[in-house]
């Protein structure tokens, strides 16, 4: 393998992130009953900033997966397999397939959220989730196969559709879910992994990647994005990850993650909103927005932040801001099927 030291230094930030989210989640930021399941060892407790920056992370991304669903549920156009054309959707009895490429998954729960989730079933029932794909690391997917093959809550939700399982070492192939292990800097080898475990590049396509082409060297990670842009016609691509990364609070950001052997080798990205939105375009996609993690706060409906708020005492207002002033949400979109992509927003 060609994985280095520097790749097991951020293999090890989804421990990280999981142990955050599993603080967060544990004093009642948003509900998630599936993290627990691939983790071990004591809850810790983090500092209210974190759980505060966990929660709008995992608040704004959700919900622009959420409207992204919507839009394309709610558009006229209809998918039918290549060959029938499109359809509108007041003659047509098929249902609308949508795909989901989480890259750099590491533990994230968000299939299990999704397929659990009552709203999506009941509003938009004529939309399905017809592939969710899981990519990390052989490494990291080789735990979370482990953790998900140990699991009766984690299988239920996989076995729903009385399709077989199959799992191997480092991969997983469900009903609708899929586990693919590669380094995402092999551009060709995620290709033909993509296409072996049955993802249509003709489909609408969801992508996510959340913290994670940061840590990508800048060639890499034009190479993926312009892959995908050319790859997936329809499809719109959710970005997490730092911005405003110039700055003396940054450089303090940047000091903490080299003390623990990390780089972000892809931080030339992250200088400002700019910089985020351009390599989008650059790589050929057709439209981008983006948003510090201060706009996605307030976004959020007045009620669910005097719940968050009031969850635990926060001393250093000015921190947070800072701290949501330093990462950002892009959505870059390409529109062939015209499902109005351009309209998804906070
Ligand atoms: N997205 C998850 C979340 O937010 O909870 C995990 C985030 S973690 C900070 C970064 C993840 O990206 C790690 O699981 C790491 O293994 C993965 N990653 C980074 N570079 C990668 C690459 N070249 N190929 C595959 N996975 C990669």
């Amino acid at each position: 393998s060609s994985e280095t030291e520097g790749d097991e230094a951020v293999q090890a930030t989804n421990d990280d992130a999981s142990v955050c989210k599993r603080s967060a989640v544990q004093l009642g930021y948003w509900n998630d009953p599936f993290l627990q399941y691939f983790m071990r060892g004591p809850i810790v407790r983090k500092a209210p900033e974190i759980n505060r920056g966990y929660f709008a992370r995992t608040f704004g991304i959700y919900k622009l997966i959420l409207k992204t669903l919507e839009q394309i549920a709610t558009s006229d156009v209809v998918y039918i397999p290549k060959g029938e054309g499109n359809r509108s959707r007041s003659n047509s009895v098929c249902e609308t397939e949508v795909q989901i490429i989480n890259l750099g998954c590491g533990f994230d729960t968000l299939y299990w959220r999704l397929k659990n989730d009552r709203n999506i079933r009941e509003r938009w029932s004529k939309i399905r989730i017809s592939s969710f794909v899981d990519v990390d690391f052989p490494s990291t997917t080789m735990r979370k196969v482990h953790y998900i093959k140990n699991n009766k809550a984690l299988l239920a939700t996989l076995n729903n559709d009385d399709g077989e399982i199959s799992i191997s070492k480092f991969e997983l192939n469900a009903f609708d879910y899929h586990i693919i292990g590669t380094d995402l800097r092999d551009i060709n080898q995620f290709g033909s992994k993509l296409a072996n475990c049955g993802v249509k590049f003709d489909l609408p396509t969801i992508f996510l990647s959340e913290c994670v082409l940061v840590y990508m060297d800048t060639k890499s990670s034009a190479t993926l994005l312009k892959w995908i842009s050319e790859h997936f016609r329809t499809s719109l691509f959710v970005n997490y990850e730092q911005v405003n990364m110039t700055d003396r609070f940054a450089e303090v950001m940047l000091n903490n993650l080299t003390m623990r052997g990390c780089r972000l080798a892809g931080v030339e990205y992250c200088k400002d909103l700019a910089t985020q939105k351009n390599r989008f375009l650059e790589a050929g996609w057709s439209g981008v927005k983006a948003w510090t993690m201060n706009e996605v706060y307030a976004s959020i409906p007045m009620k669910e932040i005097e719940r968050v708020e009031a969850i635990e005492m926060l001393d250093e207002h000015e921190l947070l801001k800072q701290l949501f002033d330093h990462y950002c949400i892009a959505v870059a979109y390409n529109d062939a099927m015209t499902l109005s992509l351009d309209s998804v927003e906070l």
